[in-house]
C-alpha cells in the first residue's frame, strides 16, 4: 500500500506499517495527522472531523489535532485500549524526516486522568512456577516476584489490577490462562517471546537495579526474573523515558503478607463492590486522605494486609496519636492538603516532560516536610512514629533540593520554560545580564510615547506591538500632519496612522533578539534544572512516601476518631483467642442504626455454624468479623469496643448465596473450585468464611458436601471458620466435633411479624424456620403440619457419619439421622465431646433441645450415648417412610410452599399466592388420594425444589 501511495501520505503509511501499535498519529508542522483507516477510527472513537487528502491520484481520509491538544486525545485514545504511536517530525538538511518515538499503551501513558496507581504487568510461568512484575510508569514503582501457584497470580492480578499486561508464551501455554485473561480488565499486549528470555531480562535487571538488589530481594525464579525483563525491555521500547525513575525493585513480599486471594478480595467488597461499583467500599469508607498518594498506599494497605506484628503496632501507635491529637492532626492534614504527588513528579522529570509549574510543585512539596516535622514538634506526636516517618528521609539532601529550585524558579513560574520568567534573577549571570539589557530596551520602548510627545509636540501618541508590524508609533489623524521628517508611515487606519523610524526599528531587532536567547538560555537552565531533579528521583520518592504514610495514618485516625473505633491487639498466632466485643460491619455502620455483635473463637471455639433465617444478618456478621481482622492487619483501628487479633495468614470466603447463583455470577462449579482453593490453601493460622456451600446442587448433594467441608476444616485445617448455613442438620455436628460451635442470628415473631433482632447468640436457630415462615404467612394448620411431616419423612432413609479425629482414641463416628435430625447409634467420640467442647457447655441440654424441638424419641440410640459403632441406621417403619397418602395436586403445593422465598416476595404477591394455594387444595380434596404416589417420588420432588428454597 505504501508503494501506492507517495508523500506524506505515503510516509504515513510505511511507519505505520514498522509498528504494531493500533494506531499511528504522524506531526506534520503543527499538527498531528492520522490518515486513511487510522484516521476513520480515531474520528469515530474521538468525534473528530474527517476530511479528504488527494494524494498521487489517490484520496484519502484524514483527521488531524493540533500538536498543544496531543495529549488529551491520546489519553482518551488509550483509556479505550488502544496502543498509539507518535511520530515526531525533525529537520534534515533536504526538509524534514518523522519517526516513530513513542508507542503510548493503557501501562505506558504517563499523563492518566486520574491519581490512581496505573500499573505495567508481565507474568511469565516455566517448569518452576509463575513470575510476576509489576511497574507503575507514573510513579517508578517497581515489584517482581516468583509464586507457586496460579490463585497467587490471580489474587495478585486483582490487587494491583493492571491496565496492561505482557502475557509471556509460557503463561498462555498454561491451562490456566484463559481463566487468568478472563479474571483481568487489563489490555493483553503479546510481545515476542525473546523480550522475555531470561539470560538477557537478568541482564536488563542488573543494569536497571544493580546487581546486588537482585540478591538481596531473592529475585532468582527465571520466570520472575523474566517477567521483570519483559517489562523493563517494554517501557524502554514504548519509548516512555522513565526507566531513570524506577530506581527500586521491590518484592510482592510473600512471607509477611496476608494471603487474600481475588475472591476475598471481592466478596469483603475492599475497593469494588460486588457491584463493581467503587462507592459503598471498605476503601472508599476508610479513605480521607488529602493527596493521591496518601490515597495509593491506603489501597496498597487495605489490600496487602501484614503479618509483621512489630509493623502493625508501628501504625498503631501512629494510628492512636494522631486519634488522640485532634488539632496537631489537623493541622498536618492542612499542610497536605494540595500537596503535590512527588512519585509521579519524579517520574515526570525523568522523561523529560515535567514543566516549570511541576518543579515549583517539587519545591512546595519538598517544603512540607520540614512544616510537617515542626507542626509535630512540641506535641504528642513527637514521640510517636509519626515524627519517625517523617525524620526517614534524608533531611539535609531534600533541603538542598529544595533550596536549589527556590535559588532557580520564580515564585509563580509560566506553564512554559521557553516563554521567559522561569529562572528567577541571581541564578545565572548570563541570564541577568540578558535580562537587564531586555528591560532595558523595555523602558526605552515604554517611555517612548511621552518622549515623542514632548519632542514634537504631538498630541494621541501611542506604542505598540503586533505580530504584522511589529513596533510602531501610532498617532491620531489630527497630528498625523505634523510629525517630523524621520517618521516612516507604514499604514493608516481610520482615525490613526502608525510610522517606525531607524532608532524604533534598532530597538525592536534588540528587543527581539534579547527575548530569543532570553528564552533560549532559561530553556537550557530550565532542562538543567529538571535534569538535577531526575537525579533525585529516589529522594523525591522517599519524601512522597513520608508524606503518603503520613497521610495515610491520618485518614486512618480521622475515620477511628470519627466512628469510635478502638485499637486491636494484635498477638502472635497461637499467643491468644480471637475476640471481638461490640463488632460492628465497618461499612454498613455508617448508613444503618446498626446492631454490634461479639465474636469469640478459641482453642475450643475454632468453627463457629451460623444459622438464622434469610435476611436475619449472618452473612454481615460473618464478613464484619472478617474485616475487624483485616484491618487490624492492615494497621487500622476497628469497629468495635475491644478486639484482640492473633495473627492470620490468610483470610479466605466463599460466598454461595443464593441471588449470586440467581445472577449467573457464580456457578456450582465455580463454588466447588472456590471450596477447593480453600480446603488447600488455608492453615490453622488462617480465617475462614463460608457463606453457604452446596447450594447450587440438589439438597442431599449440598448437604454432603458441606458436611464433608465442615468435617475436614475442623479436623484437618483447623482453620478459624465461621460458616453460614440454612442446613439447619449440620447444627448437629457441634455436638460431636468438638471445636464446632452453633450461634445463630436472632429474630422474634410477635404477632404474626418477624423482627430481626441482628443479635448473633449461642445456639443454633429454630429448626425448621422456612415451614415456620410459613405458618406466619397464613397458610392453613393443615398444610403447615402436613409440610413438617413430609420433611421428616424425605429425610427417613438418609444418614451420615460425623468423623471427628480430636479425640486420644482416634477416629470416631457417630451416624446421624436427617429424620430425626440428631444422631443415632454408635458414636463412640460421644462422651469424649463431653461438656468441654464448646465454650458454653451449660448451653448445651438448651440447644439439643432446640436442635430438635419435635424430638420424639423415635431414633434409637437418641443422642448417640452409650450405643456401639453403627456403620447404617435401621430403614424406619414401612407406615411410617410411606408418603402415599398425598395426592399429587397436594403434594405439588407443598413443594411451592416449601420453595416459596417469603423474604423475597411482596406481601400482595405472597397473599395471592396463598389463596391459590388454598384454591387448589381444595380442588385436590374433592379428587381421590393417588395411591400409587411412593416416598421416593416425594423425595425427588423435594431434592428438585430444595436447591432454591
Ligand atoms: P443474611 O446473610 O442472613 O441473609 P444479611 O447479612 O445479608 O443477611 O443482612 C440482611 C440485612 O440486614 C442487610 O441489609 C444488612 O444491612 C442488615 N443487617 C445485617 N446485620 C445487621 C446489624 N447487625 N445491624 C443492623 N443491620 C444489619
Amino acid at each position: 500500500m505504501s508503494n501506492e501511495a507517495g508523500g506524506i501520505v505515503g510516509e504515513f503509511l510505511s511507519l505505520k506499517a514498522s509498528t504494531d501499535a493500533d494506531v499511528l498519529a504522524m506531526q506534520c508542522g503543527d499538527f498531528y495527522e492520522f490518515f486513511a483507516d487510522d484516521a476513520e477510527l480515531v474520528a469515530a472513537e474521538l468525534d473528530l472531523k474527517v476530511s479528504q487528502k488527494s494524494s498521487h491520484g489517490s484520496s484519502y481520509p484524514m483527521a488531524g489535532v493540533p500538536l498543544s491538544e496531543l495529549t488529551p486525545y491520546l489519553t482518551a485514545l488509550v483509556e479505550r485500549g488502544y496502543r498509539v504511536a507518535v511520530a515526531d517530525q525533525y529537520e534534515t538538511a533536504d526538509g524534514h524526516a518523522r519517526e516513530i518515538e513513542r508507542v503510548v499503551s493503557p501501562g505506558t501513558v504517563l499523563d492518566p486522568g486520574d491519581a490512581a496507581a496505573r500499573y505495567l504487568a508481565a507474568v511469565e510461568r516455566d517448569g518452576d512456577g509463575y513470575g510476576l512484575a509489576f511497574a507503575d510508569v507514573t510513579t517508578g514503582r517497581f515489584r517482581a516476584a516468583a509464586v507457586d501457584d496460579v490463585d497467587d497470580v490471580r489474587a495478585e492480578l486483582h490487587r494491583f489490577d493492571p491496565v496492561e499486561l505482557l502475557p509471556g508464551l509460557g503463561l498462555r501455554d498454561d491451562d490456566a490462562w484463559p481463566a487468568v485473561r478472563d479474571d483481568t480488565d487489563a489490555r493483553l499486549t503479546r510481545r515476542d517471546p525473546e523480550a522475555f528470555a531470561p539470560g538477557r531480562a537478568r541482564h536488563r535487571l542488573r543494569e536497571q537495579f544493580g546487581r546486588e538488589t537482585l540478591d538481596a530481594v531473592g529475585l532468582d525464579a527465571d520466570a520472575a526474573v523474566a517477567a521483570a525483563g519483559a517489562v523493563l525491555r517494554y517501557v524502554d521500547e514504548t519509548g516512555a523515558g522513565v526507566l531513570a525513575s524506577m530506581t527500586r525493585l521491590g518484592t510482592l513480599d510473600p512471607g509477611g503478607r496476608v494471603a487474600l486471594d481475588a475472591t476475598t478480595q471481592r466478596n469483603l467488597e475492599l475497593t469494588e463492590t460486588m457491584q463493581g461499583e467503587r462507592d459503598g467500599t471498605l476503601l472508599s469508607t476508610l479513605d480521607h486522605t488529602e493527596t493521591a498518594a496518601g490515597s495509593r498506599l491506603l489501597r496498597e494497605w487495605v489490600t496487602r494486609p501484614r503479618r509483621d506484628r512489630a509493623e502493625l503496632e508501628r501504625r498503631h501507635d501512629a494510628v492512636e496519636a494522631l486519634a488522640s491529637a485532634a488539632l496537631a492532626r489537623d493541622r498536618l492534614l492542612d499542610h497536605l492538603d494540595g500537596t503535590a504527588d512527588l512519585e509521579r513528579l519524579a517520574a515526570r522529570a525523568t522523561s523529560g516532560s515535567a514543566g516549570p509549574r511541576d518543579l515549583a510543585a517539587v519545591r512546595a512539596a519538598l517544603a512540607t516536610l520540614p512544616a510537617l516535622a515542626s507542626a509535630v514538634e512540641g506535641t504528642p506526636l513527637a514521640e510517636s512514629p509519626v515524627a519517625d516517618a517523617l525524620a526517614r528521609p534524608d533531611q539535609a539532601a531534600a533541603r538542598a533540593l529544595h533550596d536549589e529550585l527556590d535559588d532557580a524558579l520564580v515564585d509563580d513560574p509560566p506553564g512554559s520554560p521557553g516563554e521567559g520568567g522561569v529562572i528567577a534573577r541571581g541564578h545565572d549571570d548570563e541570564l541577568d545580564e540578558l535580562v537587564a539589557e531586555y528591560e532595558e530596551a523595555r523602558e526605552w520602548l515604554d517611555g517612548l510615547a511621552d518622549r515623542e510627545k514632548r519632542r514634537h509636540g504631538l498630541s494621541h501618541v501611542t506604542v505598540d506591538r503586533n505580530k504584522t508590524d511589529g513596533y510602531y508609533v501610532q498617532v491620531g489623524k489630527s497630528a498625523a500632519d505634523g510629525v517630523p521628517e524621520h517618521y516612516r508611515e507604514i499604514k493608516t487606519l481610520k482615525n490613526s496612522k502608525r510610522f517606525v523610524t531607524d532608532e524604533l526599528e534598532e530597538r525592536e531587532r534588540t528587543v527581539l533578539r534579547l527575548e530569543e536567547s532570553r528564552g533560549e538560555l532559561e530553556r537550557d537552565l530550565f532542562a538543567d534544572l529538571r535534569g538535577t531533579v531526575a537525579d533525585r528521583a529516589e529522594l523525591l520518592q522517599d519524601v512522597g512516601r513520608a508524606l503518603a504514610e503520613l497521610d495515610a495514618l491520618a485518614s486512618l485516625a480521622e475515620h477511628a476518631a470519627g466512628n469510635d473505633w478502638t485499637r486491636p491487639d494484635v498477638v502472635a498466632p497461637g499467643e491468644g483467642d480471637l475476640t471481638v466485643d461490640a463488632g460492628r460491619h465497618p461499612v454498613v455502620e455508617r448508613t444503618t442504626d446498626f446492631v454490634p455483635n461479639d465474636l469469640r473463637m478459641d482453642d475450643e471455639r475454632g468453627f463457629l455454624l451460623v444459622t438464622g433465617p434469610n435476611m436475619s444478618g449472618k452473612s454481615t456478621y460473618m464478613r464484619q468479623c472478617a474485616l475487624v481482622v483485616l484491618l487490624a492487619q492492615a494497621g487500622s483501628f476497628v469497629p468495635a469496643d475491644a478486639a484482640t487479633v492473633p495473627l492470620v495468614d490468610g483470610i479466605y470466603t466463599r460466598v454461595g448465596a443464593l441471588d449470586e447463583l440467581a445472577q449467573g455470577r457464580s456457578t456450582f462449579m465455580v463454588e466447588m473450585q472456590e471450596l477447593s482453593n480453600i480446603l488447600h490453601s488455608a492453615t490453622d493460622e488462617s480465617l475462614v468464611i463460608l457463606d453457604e456451600v452446596g447450594r447450587g446442587t440438589a439438597t442431599y448433594d449440598g448437604i454432603s458436601i458441606a458436611w464433608a467441608a465442615t468435617e475436614y476444616l475442623h479436623n484437618e485445617v483447623r482453620a478459624r471458620t465461621l460458616f453460614a448455613t440454612h442446613y439447619h442438620e449440620l447444627t448437629s455436628l457441634a455436638d460431636h466435633l468438638p471445636r464446632v460451635a452453633n450461634v445463630h442470628v436472632a429474630a422474634e415473631e410477635r404477632d404474626g411479624e418477624v423482627t430481626f433482632l441482628r443479635r448473633v447468640r449461642d445456639g443454633p436457630t429454630d429448626r425448621s424456620y422456612g415451614v415456620h415462615v410459613a405458618d406466619l404467612a397464613g397458610v392453613p394448620a393443615p398444610v403447615v403440619d402436613r409440610a413438617d411431616e413430609v420433611l421428616d419423612r424425605l429425610r427417613a432413609e438418609k444418614a451420615i457419619e460425623a468423623r471427628g479425629s480430636d479425640s486420644d482414641a482416634g477416629t470416631k463416628q457417630a451416624v446421624f439421622d436427617l429424620s430425626a435430625g440428631e444422631f443415632v447409634g454408635g458414636a463412640d467420640g460421644r462422651e469424649s465431646a463431653g461438656p468441654t467442647t464448646t465454650a458454653n457447655g451449660t448451653d448445651r441440654e438448651e440447644r439439643a433441645a432446640d436442635a430438635n424441638p419435635a424430638d420424639d424419641g423415635r431414633a434409637a440410640g437418641g443422642n448417640g450415648e452409650g450405643g456401639g459403632r453403627a456403620a447404617t441406621v435401621k430403614p424406619r417403619r414401612a407406615e411410617d417412610t410411606a408418603d402415599a397418602t398425598l395426592p399429587p395436586d397436594v403434594r405439588a403445593v407443598v413443594s411451592e410452599l416449601r420453595s416459596a422465598d417469603v423474604n423475597d416476595t411482596s406481601p400482595l404477591e405472597l397473599a395471592g399466592r396463598v389463596s391459590e394455594w388454598q384454591r387448589r387444595l381444595e380442588s385436590a380434596s374433592e379428587s381421590t388420594p393417588n395411591a400409587d404416589a411412593s416416598a421416593e417420588a416425594a423425595a425427588e420432588t423435594n431434592a428438585d425444589t430444595e436447591t432454591d428454597r
